[in-house]
């Protein structure tokens, strides 16, 4: 049989790339396939920069009132890359990215709740988008990095149908500040490890 590999695609954005995102990638690949122990199924995971270079901030995203970029535009984003990654993988007969995750540097805002965010995903969806803006605050690159991969795992957790855990040092407790995030480890305590979905198709 032939093993069943997802693409978890990633979308640099803006002034993102280099280490901090080759270290993202590796420890998003790491969190997901140590997870695979709590599960039945044998699924695999592939981590990859799905477009060249790191794309434009969309810019709509722009809000002067609040000096924030608000995140939405960036879904938008997630998901007009995505249609195009994905005519291009069925043309050469592979299957659609998995999840598609974009990553920025530019602080973001939730219109929605109101208040800025480090990242926010489609629960049981098929986008992501996470910013390291607000986890650079007092950090070190080591730290940065730790931040960047934890908030990553956490809302790719969410596109696959995770909620909240109660857990702290669980990646999927919710982080209200740095604290928190620096607080949790990056990886899914058993219970959610075991509860991660898997859609057959997609
Ligand atoms: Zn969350
Ligand atoms: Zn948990």
């Amino acid at each position: 049989m032939e093993r069943d590999v997802r693409l978890l695609g990633i979308i640099p954005v803006g002034n993102m790339g280099g280490e901090l995102l080759l270290e993202a990638m590796n420890g998003i690949h790491d969190a997901f396939s140590a997870a695979m122990q709590y599960q039945d199924d044998a699924v695999f995971f592939q981590c990859a920069q799905v477009v060249d270079r790191p794309m434009n901030i969309p810019k709509t995203a722009y809000n002067s009132e609040k000096g924030l970029h608000s995140i939405e535009p960036f879904f938008g984003l997630s998901r007009e890359v995505k249609e195009i990654i994905d005519r291009t993988l069925v043309q050469q007969g592979r299957r659609k990215l998995y999840k598609s995750l974009v990553l920025t540097d530019v602080p973001l805002y939730s219109n929605v709740f109101n208040i800025s965010v480090y990242g926010e995903a489609d629960v049981n969806g098929s986008h992501a988008v996470v910013s390291t803006g607000l986890l650079k605050r007092g950090a070190r690159q080591t730290t940065l990095k730790e931040r960047t991969i934890k908030e990553c795992v956490h809302e790719l957790g969410h596109t696959m149908g995770l909620r909240h855990c109660s857990t702290s040092t669980c990646v999927m407790s919710l982080s209200s500040d740095l604290y928190d995030v620096d607080g949790k480890s990056r990886h899914f305590c058993p219970a959610c490890a075991g509860a991660l979905s898997f859609d057959a198709v997609w």
